[in-house]
């Protein structure tokens, strides 16, 4: 196989929002193809009519967008191989699956849904694993007079008995499995669409996929899609299934239960694309360099699947929060204003915005922090009593309180250089306690013990607001 002869592709259904979880992997998807000169197909699996979410293919195709990447072939985009929506495949899915019980590889099964009921009904009284019992296999003849009378029925596949079956998988190596533990699956089902089964198999071989990638929550399906290639007689592609993301705390599959877990969430939620994508990078697998913040480019160049760990990976939210604050420091100013638009409350004065980011753009980790960060910039704060008296006495506080406040009051400007001219020579004077003072004014003025610098953020809040704030502190003394 030539390098540009690869083609990965990412199949999902359109039940609901993509996972974080499936953009990881449609993440390598991508990277493999790229690095191989090859072809990245996007494939919309939409033959499970009951769980289809209207408006899921749309939201699939613009997170994925959202992200910055892209696909080749697919929905929007055409290709050689389509149509790639299988919704607009099911001839081809009928063809096939005809063209088995032509080879006598599959078979048509009548079996009522009540009957199918009480068999698995009783296999579950008795311990054993539910499974078809081939009551159709045998009785051919007589199944195609009840089709002919018009019953319902759907196509089977063949499994062979007892069979030792193998296939590799990238990151797992050789997995072997018997068909004594295999159902007769079902291709075809008596609505006319095919099972996710059949349509996959089809639909990776017929749009010549060199390498499937997805993740390892599939692996027990392979078996049945070996044995479909076995039955169609078709080569196989490569198999390599992708450890899932386990909730932060590290307990179980990360799920809808401890939190949202959708690739657009984590965008509202003010993650950047680009650290979201460099923290999948990183996620199970390693840059030869150990490199933790890395470009798509270099993860490009470097990136194979069969380096990643076949260990599930915890979504360790702290690390995704310092990529993010990592991503967030290298956005110029202009660039930050316009990504964080979205987070800024409306009750934030919107002429305030340029003049906070330079005082907040080292500390932000997510964009949604920006309301956090700044809220005491506007409106009332509180100004806890402990912490403005803290090291000092009331009447000591209170006094420079005063002072602080006539000393600014006659200030004629308002300038970062003034304030600093006005408190620090206050200090000097009267030979405060540096650190005490400062961290009173800070607290006075801002709430808080931690802020950015303290006499830019009073030059923002401006004169008005500091004079009354500082008065409020005044009267918590007494
Ligand atoms: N349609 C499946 C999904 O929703 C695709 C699984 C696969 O990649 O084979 O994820």
């Amino acid at each position: 196989m030539k390098n540009t002869d690869v083609r990965t592709r990412m199949a999902p259904s359109p039940t609901g929002d993509m996972h974080v979880g499936s953009m990881g992997v449609l993440l390598k998807n991508y990277a493999f193809a790229k690095k191989n000169g090859g072809k990245f197909i996007l494939r919309i699996e939409d033959t499970d009519k009951e769980r289809e979410v209207p408006g899921a293919i749309g939201r699939i195709q613009d997170i994925i967008t959202a992200y910055g990447l892209d696909w080749d072939e697919g929905p929007g985009k055409g290709g050689a191989y389509g149509p790639y929506i299988q919704s607009e495949r099911m001839q081809l899915y009928t063809d096939m699956a005809n063209d088995l019980i032509k080879k006598g590889k599959a078979y048509y099964c009548t079996c009522s849904r009540e009957r199918l009921e009480t068999l698995r009904d009783s296999q579950r009284a008795a311990k054993v694993p539910p499974k078809y019992d081939k009551f159709c296999r045998d009785r051919q003849d007589e199944v195609s007079r009840e089709i002919a009378a018009g019953k319902d029925y759907v196509i089977r596949l063949k499994t062979p008995d007892n069979q030792d079956v193998t296939f590799t998988d990238l990151l797992r190596g050789k997995i072997t499995f018997n068909t004594a533990s295999i159902d007769d699956q079902v291709l075809l089902k008596s609505d006319g669409y095919p099972t996710y089964h059949l349509a996959v198999v089809v639909d990776d071989h017929s749009m010549n996929i060199s390498h499937i990638m997805r993740g390892e929550e599939w692996i027990s399906s392979t078996p049945k899609h070996v044995l479909l290639y076995h039955a169609f007689e078709w080569d196989m592609p490569v198999f390599a299934h992708m450890p899932i993301y386990l909730n932060p705390d590290g307990k179980g599959k990360m799920s809808k239960r401890k939190g949202t877990v959708s690739a657009q969430s984590f965008l509202d939620r003010g993650y950047l694309p680009e650290a979201l994508l460099n923290f999948f990078m990183i996620l199970g697998w390693a840059h030869p360099e150990e490199k933790e913040i890395l470009t798509l480019d270099e993860y490009i160049q470097h990136f194979d699947p069969k380096d990643v760990s076949s260990k599930s990976v915890v979504f360790d939210l702290k690390k995704l929060d310092w990529i993010n604050g990592m991503y967030i420091r290298q956005l110029s100013l202009s660039e930050l204003e316009t990504k964080i638009a979205p987070f800024v409350p409306n009750t934030f004065p919107t002429e305030m915005v340029s003049g906070v980011l330079p005082l907040i753009h080292e500390r932000l980790e997510k964009l949604s922090d920006f309301e956090e960060l700044t809220t005491f910039f506007i409106g009332d704060i509180e100004i806890p009593t402990d912490l403005l008296l803290k090291k000092s006495t009331a009447s000591d506080v209170a006094q420079q309180l005063e002072q602080t406040i006539t000393g600014l009051e006659e200030s004629t400007d308002w300038t970062i250089e003034s304030i600093e001219t006005v408190i620090r020579s206050l200090q000097e004077k009267h030979n405060w306690k540096r650190n005490q003072y400062f961290m009173m004014i800070r607290v006075a003025t801002t709430g808080k013990k931690a802020t950015p610098p303290l006499f830019e953020t009073m030059q923002l809040i401006g004169k008005p607001g500091i004079l009354e704030r500082l008065r409020t502190a005044l009267q918590n003394c007494n």
